[in-house]
């Protein structure tokens, strides 16, 4: 039997991405000992796993970084609108470097179990190292998007040449030249890197299961009004993010995509198109997410773009999202995506219509009926196969811990029929327990650096009142996760963003119950709700 040592702490934080590295920092602030535990062997979290070619942020770099620490915004320069994995990987070696995370950050060790233990008032948490660690706070800071989806297709162990995930990519790159390449998901990661992998390999062929909305990012060096704003007065600008609706600084707009006429609303999509940013292209009217109707003119706007780009109908037909409504699901900003099918070595598959069979030794099998009368199945050959599939977002990492709260219940079990939280911060039977970014929260519907901080910052405060009251342990009230999960999904059913099969909705994950993940009502009301929390003595929560 492995010898078990065990640390004690004040604070145990899973995960060293961007939340886990800033709640570090907060926990030293306030005095309080702490711990990272982190899979991986350095920070970066996302950054750190996601070094597929074409890798970037879509959310302008300026905005997505950290505002904690007035200092970085000077000694850290940008290179581009939408910085690359390794330049935002680089980021943050250097904020752990600056701050001297790593001393605090035990690496390559893997939380696998959690339990709380009700006399001792503390969590108790198992590691694939060897080493648990027992503390009266625990924080997930364990990502949206951090469990991957396991592919799946029939045969995917099978096949004998090269297999590469998007979301665990071998850190010494991958050289496609001269390669028949298979790519499987045109999601973010898969719309980011087709490009690049098309410019590598003899011939590349894309399985596409829905077509995306992608817009062109227009990247290049950041020299736009935008970053005059920014550094004339950056903690004003900064400030307005956190009230703004995706934590982005934006004019919401107050006039319907119908109230104007087709040729002002053509103008002004084309110019929102042109300055490559997702947020600007929800911002012209105020109905895109709450109108079939309004969002339908956006909508036909992009599909025209595409009809443009690529040559041959057909494919620009396939590529044509017809299935749900624009930014439904997390439309993608691309550099040279939909112009990629107009090179020769390029094939798209539509697996609606030609479905994989099975991934076999030396590719892939699709149903094929126009292959002939008889024979239905069209064999591919490839050298590699690279599975851009996504993620088992906002709730994947949280329960692939095996977590027991009070009364011995599982959080698997509790989350079964979907996740219930308060605020998307804590969940009722696991006290002290906080999830960064949880379900329930804004988090994948915005700029995730202001909602990272904002949780944070939130829990920080938490504690310290915790701690400065003499309080043992906070937990949701029933009543109060209740209707906080029946506001969220009445705001998600007032807006188009049920109707679509997406991530959003745990649609991607065979059998996950299908429920809204993300709070949909905007980053600056979910902070007033927060902070009115905190105002009214912790409301929602029991304190004992
Ligand atoms: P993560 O960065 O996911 O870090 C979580 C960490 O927890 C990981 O390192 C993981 O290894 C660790 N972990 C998980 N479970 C365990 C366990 N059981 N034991 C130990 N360690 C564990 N958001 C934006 O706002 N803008 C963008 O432009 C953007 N681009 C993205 C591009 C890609 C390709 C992806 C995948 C996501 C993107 N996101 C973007 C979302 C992104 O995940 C967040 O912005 C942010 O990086 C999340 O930080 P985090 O620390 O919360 O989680």
């Amino acid at each position: 039997m492995r010898d078990i040592n065990t640390i004690d702490v004040d604070v145990v934080i899973v995960g060293a991405g961007f939340a886990g590295m800033y709640q570090l920092v907060q926990m030293r602030r306030a005095g309080l000992s702490a711990v990272v535990l982190e899979t991986a062997d350095d920070v970066g979290g996302t950054w750190y796993w996601n070094r597929y070619p074409g890798a970037r942020c879509d959310i302008l770099t300026v905005d997505y970084s950290y505002s904690w620490d007035p200092e970085l915004e000077k000694d850290w320069i940008w290179s581009e609108r939408y910085a690359t994995q390794p330049e935002i990987l680089r980021y943050a070696q250097f904020v752990a470097d600056k701050h001297d995370l790593r001393r605090d950050i035990r690496f390559n060790t893997k939380v696998t179990s959690a339990q709380w233990n009700s006399d001792a008032k503390r969590w108790r948490i198992h590691t694939d190292s060897g080493n648990d660690v027992t503390a009266q706070f625990y924080v997930m800071a364990t990502g949206c998007l951090s469990m991957p989806k396991v592919p799946d297709i029939e045969g995917t162990d099978r096949f004998n040449g090269e297999v590469y995930f998007t979301n665990s990519w071998p850190h010494d790159g991958v050289d496609f030249s001269g390669k028949r390449v298979a790519v499987i998901g045109t999601g973010s990661s898969g719309i980011q890197s087709i490009p690049i992998i098309a410019s590598q390999a003899d011939q590349l062929t894309v399985f596409q299961r829905t077509p995306n909305f992608s817009v062109p990012a227009h990247n290049g060096p950041i020299a736009d009004e935008r970053l005059v704003a920014y550094r004339q007065d950056p903690a004003a600008y900064r400030e307005e993010a956190r009230h703004s609706g995706i934590g982005v600084p934006t004019t919401p707009a107050d006039v319907s995509a119908l109230e104007v006429s087709p040729q002002e609303r053509e103008a002004t999509y084309e110019e929102v198109w042109q300055r490559g940013e997702l947020a600007h292209l929800l911002e012209p009217y105020n109905d895109l997410r709450i109108s079939a109707e309004s969002n339908d003119t956006i909508r036909c706007f992009i599909h025209n773009k595409i009809r443009e780009i690529v040559k041959d109908p057909e494919v620009a037909e396939l590529l044509c999202p017809t299935n749900h409504y624009f930014a439904t699901k997390r439309p993608c900003l691309d550099s040279g995506y939909y112009a990629t099918y107009n090179l020769p070595q390029v094939r798209l598959v539509d697996l609606q219509k030609q479905p994989i069979e099975t991934i076999t030794e030396s590719g892939i099998n699709i149903v094929n009926p126009a292959i002939s009368a008889k024979e239905k199945t069209e064999s591919m050959a490839f050298d590699a196969i690279v599975f851009a599939t996504g993620f088992d977002a906002m709730t994947g990492a949280i329960v692939g811990v095996d977590i027991t709260g009070r009364n011995g219940e599982s959080l698997r079990d509790a989350w079964a029929h979907g996740p219930q939280t308060y605020l998307g911060l804590m969940t009722v039977g696991f006290p002290n327990l906080f999830m960064i970014t949880g379900p329930g929260s804004p988090s994948v519907l915005s700029n995730m650096m202001v909602s990272i901080e904002q949780h944070v910052d939130l829990i920080t405060d938490t504690i310290k009142h915790l701690r400065a009251n003499g309080v043992d342990t906070i937990e949701p009230t029933e009543l109060a996760q209740r209707r906080w999960v029946q506001h969220s999904n009445e705001i998600a059913d007032l807006t188009l963003l049920p109707t679509a099969n997406s991530w959003y909705m745990g649609a991607n994950v065979p059998g996950k119950p299908q429920v809204f993940l993300p709070y949909p009502g905007g980053v600056g009301e979910y902070r007033k709700i927060c902070e009115e929390m905190v105002t009214r003595g912790y409301l929602g929560f029991a304190l004992t």
